[in-house]
């Protein structure tokens, strides 16, 4: 079955909304085809619904074409795409692991449309017979988040392969973190399975959460259907300067370098307290840890003035705080604190 079988049957045939940038491409000198307010300030046009100009500093970073790309407002919109344009409610399902990050879900209920969750094994890996036992034909997405929030670990590239190899739905592997990693991650499948999709953002490593932008990269013919669904002026011109400002300032990528090495340093300082019982193995920009009694640390940690989050609630999770890796100083402060709890 092909990707384009997949879609939901209003999409198949959906004529997507077109634009008055994508009538006419070319060179002219009076543009008055898309009642924009004609006197020029920097921001009375439309935006370019490819956003082709941030898509070129983009190439400069990753080894594919632009047929491979789409820009969302923050990878929740991709995520979202995906959701809008497969997903026919009341009949299909989603797949996740458990535990991962909450946004699948989420959109899962506000589509209509029901979860199935394979529980990952104890090193919070996918368990393959735990998956087919679970997956069934009506499943159209898995959600794979890897790095995994919030336990931080990859989950393994060949299990991920037998599943793009055995079932017929969309696969949707989440790399909002595969920067802090120390491997690459599933980008270089995606011409070669049609219905894989990986998303990044650069909300984590590149430090602009608050712009909102997320990649999704796929074949083309997966690109095409989302594009179908994507609202044209999905993000702003000024955003999107901003962002490619950034992206060429090594300035802020050598930062985000840093927190790799404050990460291990962090680890290897946590494991001095006998209260903790366990630091899970990260490649992300945080630490998912694992306490004799997490309920007091947390507690203690917020009249310090520090906030973590509280993970204990989730599948394995018992006993677990997930800490970002702050700044050099951020995370002194914390040991201090840690230094000052009595179990
Ligand atoms: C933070 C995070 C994202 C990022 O979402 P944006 O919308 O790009 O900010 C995506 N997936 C996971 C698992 C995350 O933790």
């Amino acid at each position: 079955m092909s990707i384009i079988d997949l879609q939901k049957e209003n999409i198949k045939n959906l004529s997507p909304y077109s634009s008055a940038r994508d009538e006419f491409k070319g060179k002219a000198s009076v543009f008055i085809d898309a009642n924009e307010n004609p006197y020029e300030n920097g921001i009375n046009r439309y935006p370019d619904p490819t956003h082709s100009q941030f898509v070129k500093t983009i190439l400069k970073k990753y080894n594919v074409l632009k047929k491979n790309i789409i820009i969302g407002n923050g990878s929740d919109e991709i995520i979202d795409l995906v959701f809008k344009s497969f997903c026919e409610p009341n009949k299909d399902n989603i797949m996740l692991f458990e535990p991962s990050y909450g946004m699948y879900k989420v959109l899962a209920d506000t589509y209509g449309v029901k979860t199935l969750s394979s529980k990952l094994d104890n090193n919070f890996d996918i368990d393959l017979d735990n998956f087919f036992e679970v997956y069934n034909n009506r499943t159209k997405v898995i959600f794979i988040c890897s790095p995994n929030n919030p336990t931080g670990n990859l989950l393994s590239k060949n299990k991920i392969i037998e599943i793009l190899e055995n079932t017929n739905s969309i696969v949707f592997v989440d790399e909002a973190y595969i920067q802090f990693s120390s491997k690459k991650g599933v980008l270089d499948l995606i011409n070669k399975y049609e219905k894989l999709i990986v998303s990044h953002t650069l909300s984590k490593f590149y430090g602009m959460a608050g712009l909102r932008i997320g990649l999704g990269f796929a074949n083309k013919k997966f690109i095409d259907i989302l594009y179908k669904v994507k609202l044209p002026y999905n993000i702003s011109n000024f955003v999107l300067e901003e962002a490619e400002e950034r992206l060429e300032d090594d300035f802020y990528i050598n930062k985000s370098f840093s927190i790799i090495k404050s990460r291990k340093k962090l680890v290897k300082d946590l494991y001095k307290y006998s209260f903790i019982e366990k630091v899970f193995l990260s490649e992300a920009n945080f630490l998912l840890i694992k306490f004799k009694n997490a309920n007091k640390v947390f507690n203690f940690l917020k009249q310090e003035g520090i906030i973590v989050r509280d993970r204990t609630k989730l599948y394995n999770c018992q006993n677990c705080l997930r800490i970002s890796i702050g700044t050099e100083f951020q995370n002194k402060i914390l040991l201090n604190s840690l230094e000052k709890y009595k179990e």
